[in-house]
């Protein structure tokens, strides 16, 4: 008989109050180009049947389309709003021309806040991310204008994606110089080929300013499943139109033995590659939740199982992952 799967866990954003699932669920690529209507449906619904509490979107995916899925599946799902954690992050925009592109000037995050809002249905979003940095503002005005939005009531945390460590530290210090809210979350990159920035560049600012992690491509694209090992499927991310650009890096032949290697580690620990590397991703404690990105619905199954397998990563199994990717 199968064993019953582990129980989903929550975690603390950083230091701030609000808790989120271990894993949680994301929209890049897949809302509005894979998946729509009922298949985003019953991704959503098998998340949240397992305890999932956080999805995350942007205003860029899809041009908009990815909110506004996102936001009618959960209206046709009926779900109660105090149910779930829900994030989008702004910079790109999705009108382009002067203040609407590339920005986080006062204009721009004040208005790109209200189209989040009226895309996804909601008075308010839980979090609301800087979705990478702007050189061409003062960060003093981005800094009060995020403070601001929360004043408002339309989001209620905010946090950045892809900033370096000084960049959110002096966000930070501003915020605190001046009584206004303060970030408390970074949205980096996180997986077994990508650690650097989260291990060693982040590290002072967990402790000093209570960062959390809402980590990204934890499978980087796919390639850690082991799909790519011997070509691009046709039915995968790399084979989607707009996406050529990933082929190189989920193809790359130093890469794939390193997957080569890991695949035999899965193999080891009875689960497959997948769960391995969000199990690794999850057992990092300063990683409040791992987004998952699934263009279907078992894949998502799948992913979830790495529930069980985060256990199982004791130090001997940590040490010979270290050995094959590095540290
Ligand atoms: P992953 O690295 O986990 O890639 C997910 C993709 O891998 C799926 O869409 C699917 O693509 C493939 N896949 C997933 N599971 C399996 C499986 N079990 N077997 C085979 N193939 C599988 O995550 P994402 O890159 O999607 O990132 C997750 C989320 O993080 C995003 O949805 C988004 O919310 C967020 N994000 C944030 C960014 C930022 O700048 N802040 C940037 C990127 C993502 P396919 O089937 O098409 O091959």
């Amino acid at each position: 008989m199968a064993s019953k799967p582990a129980k989903m866990q929550y975690r603390r954003l950083g230091r701030s109050g609000l808790k989120v699932s271990v894993l949680s669920f994301g929209s890049w690529v897949t809302f509005g180009g894979q998946l729509e209507g009922e298949g985003a449906e019953a991704c959503l619904q098998a998340a949240h049947d397992a305890g999932v509490n956080f999805f995350d979107n942007a205003e860029a995916y899809a041009g908009g389309e990815s909110e506004r899925i996102m936001g009618e599946a959960i209206a046709r799902l009926g779900w109660e709003r105090y149910s779930y954690v829900i994030s989008t992050k702004v910079f790109w925009g999705i009108h382009g021309g002067p203040n609407m592109a590339n920005t986080l000037n006062r204009k721009f995050l004040m208005q790109a806040i209200d189209g989040s809002l009226e895309r996804l249905g909601l008075d308010f979003v839980d979090v609301l991310y800087c979705h990478r940095a702007d050189p061409n503002t003062p960060l003093e005005e981005t800094v009060w204008a995020m403070s601001d939005i929360i004043t408002s009531g339309k989001a209620l945390y905010w946090g950045t994606s892809e900033w370096t460590a000084d960049e959110i530290r002096a966000a930070w210090e501003i915020a605190e110089r001046h009584h206004l809210h303060k970030p408390v979350v970074e949205q980096p990159e996180y997986n077994l080929l990508h650690r650097r920035r989260v291990e060693r560049e982040y590290a002072r600012l967990y402790d000093d300013i209570g960062l959390g992690l809402t980590i990204w491509s934890p499978l980087a694209s796919g390639l850690l499943t082991g799909k790519y090992l011997d070509s691009v499927p046709q039915d995968s991310r790399a084979s989607q139109p707009g996406y050529e650009w990933l082929k190189p890096s989920v193809t790359d032949p130093a890469a794939n033995e390193k997957v080569r290697r890991l695949v035999g580690v899965a193999a080891d620990l009875d689960c497959s590659p997948a769960q391995l590397a969000i199990a690794w991703c999850a057992h990092n404690p300063r990683v409040s939740t791992v987004i998952l990105g699934a263009s279907r619905v078992e894949q998502l199954h799948e992913n979830l199982g790495a529930l069980d397998v985060i256990a199982r990563l004791d130090d001997d199994v940590l040490a010979r992952i270290d050995e094959i990717v590095g540290r």
